[in-house]
């Protein structure tokens, strides 16, 4: 019998049990609490293994993570034979979606602008805001920004996209590397940051990226708060470089009290929740790649420990 150990907050356990209940009776499904290991674990659901859990789990072959992001993780003290599965699920990329159009309409029509004059009650009509070509560039293509590219597109805007390795989407011009970016940053009146956060993307954001940018482009992160150099965005902001920036994550959160952002005028700031898993859809997800797993494929939510993500 495989056996599943359900390793994060018991109390979210329930629509997990649910759903493995009903689609997979022949699956154990366990929920791990301190000192009860369940040793015949063969896969764990968790957002990061407790300490010392993988050592005492003799037969684990694979860790459903979470999160879509690995960087919390010390990659390293996972075992090569125990494959890391990202999440990856609709849920989660409804949300993005949801979350990024809000964030490129709210540019687009100067909805952040309105707020501000609302603020002031001041009655100011920019007749021209809605510019009809904003242009935007989604920084990451992979689960999440390949839909984004997609739903941005089908509302009509000119969209290109960036990534580590090429990829190819019909219509859309796309750049890869350090190299692609002298010609995808000018293009970008909204820049997106959809990247996986590893070491090479780690303050890749900085001023030099941020002056490639068209005068007063705005930026939207809702990838890690590390992918920015912060001070060089606040500087950006303050020089007029960046008109408008939509922050969902941050390099500390919660983000602290007196930090610039929050009193920034054009800054808008969530608290990294552009996007969450939901439960249901998330199991019948695990459930799908366990059991490509365990017919011997590879399914692609797992890390490259080699890449980072
Ligand atoms: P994927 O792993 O599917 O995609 C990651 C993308 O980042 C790929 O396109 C990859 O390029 C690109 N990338 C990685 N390294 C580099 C690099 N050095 N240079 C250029 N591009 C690079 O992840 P998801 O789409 O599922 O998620 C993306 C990120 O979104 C997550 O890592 C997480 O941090 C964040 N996230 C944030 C949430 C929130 O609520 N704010 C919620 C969920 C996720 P390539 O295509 O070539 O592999």
């Amino acid at each position: 019998v495989t056996s599943i150990l359900f390793a994060h907050d018991p109390k979210s356990a329930g629509p997990w049990r649910s759903v493995f209940q009903e689609n997979a009776p022949d699956i154990s499904f366990n929920v791990w609490e301190e000192g009860t290991d369940c040793p015949e674990t063969d896969y764990l659901i968790t957002w990061k293994p407790p300490a010392g859990l993988i050592s005492r789990l003799p037969r684990l072959r694979g860790i459903f993570l979470l999160s879509a992001g690995v960087d919390h993780l010390a990659l390293p003290d996972i075992p090569r034979g125990v494959d890391l599965f990202r999440m990856s699920e609709p849920g989660l990329v409804n949300g993005m979606v949801e979350y990024v159009t809000f964030a490129v309409l709210g540019i687009h029509r100067g909805m952040f602008r309105y707020a501000r004059q609302q603020a002031s009650h001041s009655w100011k009509r920019d007749r021209d805001a809605a510019s009809p070509v904003t242009r935007i560039g989604v920084m990451g293509l992979g689960a999440l920004g390949s839909a984004v590219v997609a739903s941005l597109r089908s509302q009509g805007f000119a969209v290109s996209g960036w990534s580590r390795t090429k990829r190819e989407i019909a219509g859309v011009p796309t750049y890869c590397g350090r190299e692609g970016l002298g010609d995808f940053l000018p293009g970008a009146d909204i820049l997106i940051s959809l990247v996986a956060l590893t070491p090479q993307t780690r303050g890749l954001v900085d001023a030099s990226m941020l002056a490639q940018l068209p005068r007063g482009a705005a930026f939207v992160n809702v990838a890690r708060g590390d992918v920015v150099n912060e001070n060089d965005l606040l500087a950006a902001l303050a020089s007029g470089q960046i008109g408008q920036a939509v922050l969902d994550v941050f390099a500390t959160e919660p983000l602290p009290p007196d930090h610039p952002f929050w009193s920034h005028p054009n800054v808008f700031v969530t608290p990294h929740v552009a996007s969450v898993f939901q439960p249901e859809t998330a199991a019948m997800a695990v459930l799908e790649n366990l059991r490509a797993h365990l017919a011997g494929a590879r399914p692609a939510a797992i890390v490259d420990h080699d890449r980072g993500y």
